[in-house]
């Protein structure tokens, strides 16, 4: 079914920034990980707008993108991911890249890599960030190209199924255990206000438990260490927030090519069965 050996069980998550791989998914990061699955990730940009200390003390666009490469390489350690890919898109510019260049890398990234299950943010951007709606947009475009024989990429590598694909849904307890951490969540894009779009429980299909691995996500954010000041709520919170925030993972499967019934406590359900068989 995966085109790739029965026994290697592959999961890539496609993201905008560092740090979303641990504050968004580092709990599937790290649980799947621990399981012997190899996780990739591709991060869109390098996060070097993102500054919380003072503004005479921002070290420039290059400085911090190359520290946050630093920290991102750390945080996927602690994380125990296979391989992390940084493209070069600039922070806050996502959106207004070429699009399909953009698709056309991502699809050279899954053939390469040739995953049986695919991560990124909702259509909705989790709370309206134009990165994470461009990466969501690119990632959900890429994954069917790459099995479209007729989608040419350079380097010719050939297609590749990839049998499921999801977006990180976050449920209403999930903001609110967010707000509580880093405030609310608002953005003013183009004048108009964007918030967190919480999904109802009734679109999830996929509940993952990630409460063995929470205090591994905990200390792959905090190898963010530009970040830190952004969450000094976060580190403040009792652990009871914690548990929620990195315990639970929650997502809406947006394609599956594997026997698959709802709801799923695993997304590689159906896989690992016909990877056995
Ligand atoms: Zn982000």
């Amino acid at each position: 079914m995966s085109g790739g050996p029965a026994d290697s069980l592959r999961l890539l998550c496609i993201l905008a920034h560092p740090d979303d791989e641990s504050l968004g998914l580092g709990g599937i990061l790290a649980k799947y990980g621990a399981e012997g699955v190899e996780t990739y990730l591709v991060t869109a940009t390098r996060g070097e707008k993102g500054w919380f200390g003072p503004p005479e003390e921002y070290p420039g666009l290059a400085e911090l993108g190359r520290i946050r490469e630093g920290e991102l390489k750390d945080a996927a350690k602690v994380l125990g991911l296979r391989e992390v890919t940084l493209l070069d898109y600039q922070d806050g510019e996502l959106d207004k890249a070429d699009q399909g260049l953009f698709t056309q890398q991502l699809v050279h990234h899954i053939r390469r890599i040739r995953p049986q299950v695919v991560v990124t943010f909702d259509h909705n951007g989790v709370y309206g960030h134009p990165d994470h709606i461009a990466a969501t947009r690119a990632a959900t475009a890429a994954t069917l190209a790459a099995a479209d024989a007729g989608f040419d990429e350079p380097s010719g590598l050939p297609p590749h199924a990839v049998s499921k694909l999801y977006y990180f849904a976050w449920t209403d307890e999930v903001r609110q255990a967010y707000e509580a951490a880093f405030g609310e969540l608002v953005m003013q894009i183009n004048g108009v206000e964007r918030r967190a779009v919480p999904w109802p429980h009734w679109t999830i299909s996929t509940w993952i438990d990630t409460s063995a691995h929470w205090t591994t996500v905990w200390e792959a954010i905090k190898c963010h260490c530009t970040q830190l000041p952004g969450y000094q709520k976060l580190l403040d919170l009792p652990e009871e927030y914690h548990r929620v925030l990195w315990g639970r993972l929650t997502f809406h499967r947006v394609l599956t090519l594997v026997p698959t019934t709802d709801p799923e406590d695993d997304m590689f359900a159906g896989i690992r069965l016909s990877a056995r068989t």
